[in-house]
């Protein structure tokens, strides 16, 4: 027993003697059973210190596995639990009212990790013609705004200058073979015109077309996103972890 600290082995020594023990037997010469009659005295020491520091209850409710949805993180038992998509552990479990609003809010119908495919219904909110005013005042963008003014200031422009090109052309076409006129030069003319109206009404036309596809994809995947969306839970899973729990709206674990 030279050199080492026995005193508490087996008691409620501190800490720091446990491991002055452990540290002076590194060096020492003692017998097998000796070390193994400290080892059980350690354990015995630090389950005590366990037993101490925490509540029983408390401790075999740390130690039973439990079940959390893996998007809300919740584990109220109320609700229903599905396991339909391959995911396993911890990711296994999802409640069926936060897969629906995650299946809507994401504009998807797959496991974003495993990529299981669920079956479906998605039905939107609103229809086409009362959701439009309905995004305009909730979900368009400032650049839908700053657009609309801009097709207000551009578009009386394009029209003045379209109405000067036609003006201009008919009236050269007007003035036929005329000696009074320099035609070569009436021609120049008419040409730089009609090129320049056909030029501004080209890229205003083009940048409309652009402006409103981009405000219609935009509006469409909002309303998607507002859509309800029910989770269609097979009778049995081919995992064989669901069992129909007889009302048809969800499954339960087994
Ligand atoms: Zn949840
Ligand atoms: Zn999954």
């Amino acid at each position: 027993m030279r050199g080492l600290n026995t005193r508490g082995v087996g008691g409620h020594a501190p800490l720091e003697e446990q491991q002055q023990n452990l540290m002076a037997l590194q060096d020492s010469s003692q017998t097998e059973d000796y070390i193994k009659a400290l080892h059980e005295n350690t354990l015995s020491f630090y389950q005590k210190w366990v037993n101490s520091r925490l509540d029983k209850s408390k401790l075999e409710e740390e130690l039973t596995p439990q079940i959390n949805c893996r998007v809300c993180w919740e584990s109220d038992e109320h609700e229903t639990f599905l396991t339909l998509c391959r995911c396993k552990g911890t990711s296994a479990h999802i409640h069926r009212s936060c897969l629906e609003k995650w299946l809507a809010k994401s504009d998807t119908s797959h496991c974003e990790i495993c990529g299981y495919s669920y079956n479906i219904i998605r039905t939107p909110r609103y229809n086409v013609r009362e959701s439009i005013p309905i995004w305009l005042k909730h979900g368009a963008h400032r650049d839908l705004l700053f657009d609309a003014i801009s097709f207000f200031a551009f578009a009386p422009l394009v029209v003045v200058s379209t109405y000067l090109g036609v003006v201009v052309s008919l009236h050269h076409f007007d003035l036929g073979d005329s000696v009074e006129v320099d035609m070569p030069r009436s021609h120049m003319v008419t040409a730089g015109v009609l090129g320049l109206m056909l030029t501004l009404d080209y890229s205003f036309m083009l940048w409309l077309f652009t402006r409103v596809r981009h405000h219609r994809s935009r509006w469409y995947l909002w309303w998607r996103r507002h859509s309800v969306v029910k989770v269609v839970v097979p009778l049995q899973t081919s995992y064989g972890e669901m069992v129909e729990d007889g009302n048809k709206e969800g499954c339960t674990l087994k």
